[in-house]
């Protein structure tokens, strides 16, 4: 593909990166093959190929227009495309570049949308909120955010870690908020294996919020906070146990290419998965049958397949395949509340796979995920980690 970049982007280098990018199409469509969004409309420019289209036009009238804003805005950056292209285009690249361009042309913002982006990143706002939207939620119209608020706020244990330990373990903004007890068991595994950790008393939202709503300028001040707060040493490691963080901490260095820590820092991040792999584990469960939904932030974002798969087979579960494994099951960060109608119908068909094998537990690897399938579920949906004594 050539692109003619408009004369008012010539000088852009993250521009001339995002052409570089766009030009490796060659057009073939296989990526829409496994676009969940083109499988669900059959519309080409709901798909990958189309997608990458429209940001060509973008890029070459400097303009954005309906048409590329609805494109996007229903592309749930769940990246299955990028390990079915033959030429290797980082489609995810391509579209928060766009995302960007088109944020630093348009200042509007959804009510919700706005909620979203002040709320999410600080957990203390975030709860407070919660809790009030809670107290409203029988006269809530949309449906989405009144399932989003149907889990009950759960008293946090405070963890405290040790001041020097080697190892550093992230509690996330909403999984902190929703979904404490998650990270109390992961702190509960690494003590009863003697594993010194410490956490960050200031913990910054990771970054990727922002980074999905287009707010570049936002994510790098909180990565940077991040990488101001958490010096690490030349062996520590920095754990994520919500792949939608890791796959945005693992790649600081790309956003904040000016600060000198970001890439040993970004070189820190470890899944869970990555770091559990070396221990063993009795089953912490009664579960026998056991299906592990990937969130496409760990599969497809930071390429892990078959740790966490392994993991749960030798501590004694059996983990049954299911079909279409690889599809997105509409959560993706905030796609859930934005496109609801959207989601719904990807959860719809996630659901049907997951119960035509019939578990007695579905496991993940990411909050949003997890919050997302529960309501829908009639078994426990629970993080991966909670399996593990
Ligand atoms: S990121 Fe996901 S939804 Fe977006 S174009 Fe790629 S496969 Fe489709
Ligand atoms: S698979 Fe790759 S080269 Fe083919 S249309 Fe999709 S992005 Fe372009």
């Amino acid at each position: 593909m050539r692109t003619m970049i408009a004369p008012t982007l010539k000088n852009e280098e993250a521009v001339q990166d995002l052409v570089a990018e766009i030009n490796k199409c060659v057009h073939c469509g296989f990526c829409n093959s496994v676009c969940p969004t083109y499988q669900l409309t059959g519309n080409e420019l709901q798909g990958p190929r189309g997608r990458i289209y429209l940001v060509k036009g973008l890029l070459e009238r400097d303009d954005t227009n309906e048409a590329l804003e609805d494109s996007l805005s229903k592309c749930l950056t769940c990246r299955a495309c990028e390990p079915a292209c033959p030429s290797g285009v980082r489609y995810g690249k391509i579209a928060e570049e766009a995302r960007f361009l088109i944020a630093n042309q348009s200042s509007h913002r959804s009510f919700l949308q706005r909620v979203l982006l002040n709320l999410i990143p600080n957990p203390t706002k975030f709860k407070q909120l919660y809790r009030v939207g809670r107290w409203f939620r029988p006269f809530i119209l949309s449906k989405s955010v009144r399932e989003a608020l149907s889990r009950k706020l759960q008293v946090a244990t405070t963890i405290t870690g040790t001041e020097e330990g080697t190892v550093i373990l992230l509690q996330g903004c909403v999984q902190q908020a929703l979904t404490p007890e998650v990270v109390a068991h992961l702190a509960t595994l690494l003590e009863t294996r003697e594993i010194r950790f410490r956490v960050v008393s200031q913990e910054s939202c990771c970054g990727s919020l922002n980074l999905h709503l287009g707010e570049k300028e936002a994510a790098q001040s909180e990565m940077t906070a991040n990488v101001s707060q958490i010096r690490i040493g030349s062996d520590d490691v920095i754990l994520s146990s919500a792949s939608g963080c890791g796959v945005t901490l693992k790649e600081y260095d790309r956003y904040l290419p000016q600060v000198a820590d970001a890439s040993s820092f970004a070189r820190a991040v470890r899944d869970i998965s990555e770091y559990l792999v070396q221990y063993e584990f009795k089953k912490a469960h009664k579960a026998e049958r056991v299906v592990f939904q990937s969130p496409c932030t760990l599969q497809h974002g930071q390429q892990i397949s078959g740790i966490v798969e392994a993991i749960l087979t030798r501590t004694g579960y059996e983990v049954i395949p299911y079909r279409d494994a690889s599809q997105c099951c509409g959560s993706a960060g905030t796609y859930s509340l934005l496109q609801p109608k959207q989601a719904r119908a990807l959860r719809d068909k996630k659901i049907s796979a997951l119960t035509d094998v019939a578990p007695d537990v579905v496991v993940t690897a990411n909050v949003g995920c997890q919050l997302f399938l529960e309501p829908a579920l009639d078994v426990p949906v629970l993080h991966w980690i909670e399996l593990l004594e």
